[in-house]
């Protein structure tokens, strides 16, 4: 066995340690002085954040590593471990199991000591190989939480496979990588990176259903599973199909998803995999096929990418247009809505909710502007929407206070505080999107929730009236007696807080 690596920072884990509580400027100082400069430089430049951004420079999500550790999670024959802080794993392990992951996740636990000793990465090393069984797995994935990431624990030392287990080791630390969904395309770019390499020597496995007889179109995104097989009856005039659906369930996906006519950057914010299709000489297309427009233009886009005759281009429109048109008109949508959300489909929503007839007058996107969804951007300014990239949660209660819509579909803490104003919400991630967008499947899917919701404002009137102001701001909560205003201590804690701010201000100017 090779000499143990010795942590590279072990300063930054002295005494009380890296941690959250150091605040994402002392952990990026830290990572970088640990030798992931290059990789945070990469992200910086992936998944950029708005220039000169301040304390809410960062959008309000779940710890960034859960996208990584759910795309590890859903494929077959892959094995994920977790290197973090036990308080990370734990949080994550139980975000995992939330959702319906069907398999254990593993853990490397550390400690001070075997941190900054380098023992960690050795313990590591011995996990990966004792876990590495071909019978098992394809792969096994581990992940680099924050203290990992910030002490430069290599992972990119491991070897690249063990008895013919591909071993992919990833940073995703939640001061790098700004949200979650874009923690999926790091471990997805880096699979693809991984799979053209094989592709590229040799002959790789065949798709378990077989090789596909057209050409296909990998899509980039989790959607609905209902819109990849609506998109493949949209695709079918032009003699093209739907191929393998990125991030994919299996390893030997990643390389019919390659080995495809064009991609469609259904979700934009997929930079890396974007990188290696680009690598492997495939035409990425933006936008998706959601209501009229967006059908009409995503064919025209799909059918030029990939040399489809206009003829046949035209063939599908008029199959799919009409239909389309149809379900839109049969299923209106009346009333004023705000859009936010963290997974990349915001801007397609209120596209289709605009053609359905509501007025949207804010989408929020937890997602950085990208090339991939410049049209559903163009279409939605074209209509007077005010979209707002790398929303922060205020941005987004904001949005909901001065639009004052009949319906707020956003995040949990939106829709928390929509209610709380007795505006009627919906989750983006549990209501919307477990409805199909695309097509026209996609065209009525989303009137009939969202009418019955928009119809209990008069239900959340009548609640607002009988509870009144009983258990709101400080007075939430379960209380033995009935609260007690003590506006003293209010008063000295605002008192404080002046002297802090005065403190720190003075210090700024020295
Ligand atoms: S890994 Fe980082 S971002 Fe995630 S919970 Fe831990 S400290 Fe927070």
């Amino acid at each position: 066995m090779s000499a143990v690596p010795q942590v590279p920072n072990p300063a930054a884990l002295e005494a009380d340690g890296v941690g959250c509580h150091s605040g994402k400027d002392a952990m990026l100082a830290a990572a970088k002085t640990a030798g992931k400069s290059d990789v945070l430089k990469q992200y910086a430049t992936d998944y950029p954040l708005p220039e000169g951004a301040g304390p809410h420079d960062q959008p309000q999500s779940m710890c960034p590593a859960f996208g990584s550790l759910r795309v590890g999670l859903r494929m077959r024959r892959t094995h994920t471990i977790l290197s973090g802080s036990a308080c990370c794993v734990y949080g994550l392990t139980f975000t995992s199991h939330f959702y319906g992951a069907r398999r254990s996740v593993g853990y490397v636990p550390f400690n001070s000591e075997s941190l900054v000793t380098g023992k960690l990465f050795e313990d590591i090393r011995d996990n990966v190989y004792k876990q590495a069984d071909p019978a098992l797995y394809d792969t096994i994935v581990i992940i680099n939480l924050c203290v990992p990431t910030a002490s430069g624990v290599p992972l990119q030392l491991l070897p690249s496979q063990i008895n013919g287990v591909r071993i992919i080791g990833i940073d995703v630390p939640g001061f790098g990588v700004p949200t979650h969904a874009e923690a999926k395309d790091v471990l997805a770019g880096a699979m693809l990176k991984v799979a053209r390499a094989e592709a590229e020597a040799g002959p790789v496995a065949a798709p378990r259903t077989g090789i596909a007889t057209k050409p296909t179109i990998t899509l980039l995104g989790e959607m609905f599973p209902a819109d990849p097989v609506g998109i493949g009856m949209l695709l079918e005039p032009m003699g093209l199909a739907a191929g393998p659906v990125v991030p994919t369930r299996e390893w030997r996906e990643l390389y019919a998803a390659l080995d495809c006519a064009a991609v469609a950057a259904i979700h934009p914010f997929y930079t890396a995999s974007v990188r290696e299709f680009v690598a492997a000489g495939r035409k990425i297309v933006a936008s998706a096929p959601v209501g009229y427009d967006g059908t009409e233009a995503w064919l025209q886009a799909i059918g030029e990418a990939t040399n489809v005759p206009q003829a046949l281009i035209d063939a599908s429109k008029n199959k799919w247009l009409p239909a389309i048109k149809a379900a839109l008109a049969r299923t209106p949508i009346k009333g004023r809505v705000t859009v936010s959300g963290y997974e990349g489909s915001e801007l397609l929503v209120a596209r289709l909710l605009i053609e359905s007839g509501a007025d949207v007058p804010y989408v929020g996107t937890a997602c950085p502007k990208t090339p991939w969804s410049a049209p559903d951007l163009a279409w939605l300014q074209a209509r007077g929407v005010h979209v707002q990239y790398r929303a922060s949660l205020e941005q987004d209660i904001q949005a909901v206070r001065e639009f004052k819509p009949d319906l707020a579909i956003g995040t949990t803490p939106v829709v928390q505080a929509a209610k709380e104003a007795a505006i009627p919400s919906l989750y983006f991630t549990n209501l919307i999107s477990a409805r199909p967008l695309m097509g026209p499947m996609g065209a009525g899917s989303l009137a009939q929730v969202i009418n019955a919701a928009i119809g209990n404002r008069e239900r959340f009137n009548k609640m607002r009236e009988f509870f009144g102001d009983v258990g709101s701001g400080d007075r939430a909560g379960v209380w033995e007696g009935k609260p007690v205003e003590r506006p003293e201590f209010r008063a000295e804690t605002k008192r404080q807080v002046i002297k802090m701010l005065k403190k720190r201000k003075a210090e700024e100017m020295i």
